[in-house]
């Protein structure tokens, strides 16, 4: 494959900084294609030895911009798949600007585009798009359940699985259509007899793939939990709390959290974004709140998990409008503690912190976003729920929902080829399903696929 050809069919050298933003102790920048030879030739000559650093001045000949190392990567074993070469300069904003400029008027050499250094190692067969997803999951990894996943398939985790999927199915295909091209009169009709138990063990295993209940989905964007209650009970001021800042507006007046606002805390290792509701006003409200609370109960159903937060003031009293989802609540808390026992009107509520099944027996404990007390086991009681969702991610299920939606359409069309009763049939759909699985690798439909894939990624990656 012809790696980092241009619209115009020209494959152009590419540079960009690929270390992070400056000012910074050290800026690395990455140039990759057949002219990164010339501009060592043209700002740090001479070439060095492969794969070692040298220490030498930067810039323009007579004109230096700066000392700094400089490593030669030549093609394929680089990190593109062509020739690379890395400036590491100092990560001073005039260094690397005036750097950026000095490869910009060298020939052939132009500004590298989002994402552009892998999607060429993926055109040069240097990595496949699945381990290319990774390389932006690693980037934008925020917590050490993220950062492994990523790391994981990086390595290939995915691709090996899939591509082994692909080369069963492959060989199934073949075997069918010899059995078509070179017909026997005493097989039974439909898909062959040989190869229909490794099509519905294929179909099987795509099936147990998919059961991971999106856990590891889960763990790359995160466990949602929907925050949900009456005005005023201090949904907010939780929210708040496990944010260790003020992310939702608290206000004394009832009704004031409109629209959902979303924090994303790192529970455990686990990524949960808090989802902050609008009351659920037994009354309804005006015409905004009404549309408020019609989007926390939409917002709920696509929850993870629903934690819903009462006023302990009014204990043991539930609200109409809560009692409906408090009976599909993973967790509920009597939030206001503190005011315990101020003339509640059901007497004398139970300690602090004590989970205590409520009526329908959903877990619920005592809090107070006032003073903190029982929101340490608050935090623990979340994360040990969304650590529960995410636990089979272990067992490294598709990571995005676009490896799911071709993992779907692979299992149906096998499906297809063990239920027809014409072995040209079959072999159509064994194809359909190999075309399908081939795409979340990328050995198919390449092109077409890495818009998709690229459009999350920086300059310089
Ligand atoms: P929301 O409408 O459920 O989001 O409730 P807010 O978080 O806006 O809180 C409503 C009011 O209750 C505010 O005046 C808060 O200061 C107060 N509040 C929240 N949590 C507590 C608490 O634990 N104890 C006490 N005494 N007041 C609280």
């Amino acid at each position: 494959m012809a790696g980092g050809a241009g619209r115009d069919g020209v494959s152009h050298t590419v540079f960009a900084v690929s270390s992070g933003a400056m000012p910074a102790g050290v800026a690395v920048v990455r140039v990759s294609g057949r002219s990164a030879r010339s501009a060592i030739a043209a700002l740090a000559p001479p070439l060095p030895e492969p794969r070692r650093a040298v220490l030498r001045p930067i810039g323009p000949a007579g004109d230096a911009i700066d000392r700094g190392l400089v490593l030669w990567f030549p093609g394929p074993h680089s990190a593109t798949g062509e020739d690379v070469v890395e400036f590491h300069v100092h990560g001073g904003r005039a260094v690397v600007g005036d750097l950026l400029e000095a490869l910009g008027r060298l020939a052939d050499l132009r500004p590298a585009e989002p994402g552009e250094f892998t999607r060429r190692a993926v055109l040069n067969g240097r990595m496949d798009l699945t381990e290319a997803e990774a390389v932006a999951d690693m980037v934008a990894a925020e917590t050490a359940m993220q950062r492994r996943q990523a790391l994981r398939q990086m390595g290939g985790s995915l691709r090996t699985r899939y591509d082994g999927w692909r080369t069963r199915l492959l060989a199934a295909l073949a075997h069918l259509e010899a059995d078509l091209d070179f017909p026997d009169e005493d097989l039974p009709a439909g898909i062959a007899a040989a190869v229909a138990p490794e099509v519905a063990a294929l179909a099987e295993e795509i099936t147990r793939h998919l059961d991971d209940g999106g856990a590891a989905e889960r763990v790359r964007s995160g466990v949602a939990v929907a925050i949900l209650g009456p005005p005023n009970a201090g949904k907010s001021s939780i929210l708040n709390k496990l944010a260790r800042r003020p992310a939702a507006i608290v206000s004394h007046i009832a009704g004031t959290t409109r629209d959902v606002v979303e924090v994303h805390l790192d529970l455990a290792g686990l990524a949960v974004t808090l989802w902050d509701t609008a009351g659920l006003r037994d009354d309804g409200g005006d015409e905004i709140e009404a549309e408020g609370i019609r989007r926390s109960l939409e917002r709920a159903e696509t929850a993870d998990l629903r934690l819903v937060v009462l006023d302990g003031a009014g204990w043991p009293d539930v609200p109409a409008a809560t009692a409906g989802v408090l009976a599909s609540a993973d967790l509920a808390v009597w939030n206001k503690a503190d005011l315990r026992g101020a003339g509640s009107p059901g007497g004398d509520p139970p300690a602090e912190s004590k989970v205590e099944p409520m009526a329908g027996g959903v877990p619920a404990l005592w809090v107070s976003a006032l003073t903190g007390a029982g929101l340490a086991e608050l935090e623990a009681a979340l994360a040990e729920r969304a650590g529960g969702l995410a636990a089979l991610a272990a067992g490294l299920g598709p990571t995005r929902t676009r490896h799911r939606a071709a993992l779907q359409d692979t299992k149906a069309a096998l499906v297809r080829a063990l239920a027809t009763a014409e072995p040209e049939l079959a072999a159509e759909d064994l194809r359909v399903a190999a075309t399908a699985l081939g795409r979340i690798t990328g050995r198919i439909d390449v092109e077409e696929l890495l818009d998709v894939v690229f459009r999350d990624f920086c300059i310089g990656k």
